[in-house]
């Protein structure tokens, strides 16, 4: 992005988020030549990163592969589109508020868990199961029970409230 001041090519970035309709992100920026800082307003979907994946690589970030992974996460569960939207520009409002250019395939996993989690843990555990790849069935059970184990220690806490 070039400095609005001196023309400088190189700018970084020191603050970023989404402005109210999120639709676009605002971005503060530092001139690296001359130090001056000055905002810019991006639409998002010129926004771009990459996503490294788990063999080093890097390919851009693909909106459409998060979403079909969360939609067969709910197959036939009780989980409508509109939810399913919701979740995608959670995961993609955190994507974009990180001031990171490259994230791991790791972390948007993360966040479409952290998401799942709080909607239907039927469809969670199977979006983990294809996405943590269990080595084996056991990892896979014991991966389940302890997903199990918390959900019933908050179900405990709420009685007692
Ligand atoms: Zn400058």
């Amino acid at each position: 992005m070039r400095c609005m001041f001196c023309g400088c090519e190189d700018s970084k970035v020191i603050d970023s988020r989404h402005t109210e309709d999120g639709k676009s992100i605002r971005r503060r920026r530092e001139c690296t030549g001359c130090g001056r800082r000055f905002t810019t307003f991006e639409t998002i979907e010129t926004v771009p990163f990459l996503v490294i994946k788990r063999d080093g690589t890097r390919q851009s970030y693909d909106k459409s592969k998060v979403k079909n992974g969360i939609i067969r996460a709910c197959e036939k569960r009780p989980v409508s589109m509109a939810q399913i939207d919701v979740i995608v520009n959670n995961i993609e409002k955190s994507l974009y508020n990180s001031l990171e250019q490259e994230i791991s395939s790791q972390k948007i996993g993360d966040l479409v868990m952290n998401e799942l989690k709080e909607l239907d843990e039927v469809a969670y555990i199977r979006f983990a199961a294809v996405y943590r790849q269990f080595k084996d069935s056991a990892t896979f059970f014991e991966e389940m029970s302890k997903i199990f184990n918390t959900g019933n220690q908050s179900g405990k806490d709420k009685d007692k409230n």
